[in-house]
């Protein structure tokens, strides 16, 4: 396998750097959902007299929702232009990975939050994109493991 005899370590972490952006990519788009269900759940609800947007600790989530999709989908391209470019990009993977996933569990998590009680049904969409959202940050190396990726890359392999 990989043709080439004692590189096969070198050619898995090559593996790893496609596998952790694609999974970047799709924490950006758990995340897009979430902030998409938020905001029309947040825009149709109304309570005390008017849509629940407009209390600003509501609109105060999206807000953050929105900066962070638009963040991780740009680190998210960044790392895919690395690799595209036939360069070594564990860092740039590791960062995309790491941040895609945050952002993808804490957009699920705000917009469950603005949808309430209803939020927790299995009726409601964002009930299970909390549940997707939750694996990006274990499968395809966790959080922790992105991290020690990164730090031992700044490192520049200094153990
Ligand atoms: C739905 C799903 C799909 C999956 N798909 C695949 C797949 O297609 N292919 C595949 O190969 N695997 C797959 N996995 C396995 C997945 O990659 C592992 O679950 C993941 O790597 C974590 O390993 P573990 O579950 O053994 O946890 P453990 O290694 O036991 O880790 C437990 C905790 O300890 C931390 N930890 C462990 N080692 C260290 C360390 N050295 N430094 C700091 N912290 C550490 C972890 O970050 C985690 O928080 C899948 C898992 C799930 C749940």
């Amino acid at each position: 396998m990989g043709g080439e005899e004692g590189q096969g370590f070198k050619q898995l972490m090559r593996t790893f750097e496609g596998a952790r952006i694609q999974t970047a990519a799709r924490a950006v788009g758990v995340a897009k959902r979430a902030l998409e269900l938020g905001l029309d759940y947040a825009v149709n609800r109304k309570q005390f007299g008017k849509a629940i947007i407009g209390f600003p600790r509501v609109a105060d989530k999206i807000a953050m929702s929105v900066a962070d999709f638009v963040m991780t989908r740009e680190l998210t391209y960044a790392a895919a232009r690395a690799k595209d470019s036939g360069k070594r990009c564990d860092i740039e993977a590791g960062m995309a990975k790491l941040l895609a996933a945050r952002a993808a569990w804490s957009n699920a998590d705000a917009s469950l939050q603005i949808h309430g009680g209803n939020g927790y049904a299995l009726e409601y969409e964002i009930s299970r994109v909390l549940c997707d959202a939750r694996i990006l940050n274990i499968f395809e190396g966790a959080a922790e493991i992105q991290a020690q990726v990164i730090a031992k890359g700044l490192m520049g392999g200094v153990n």
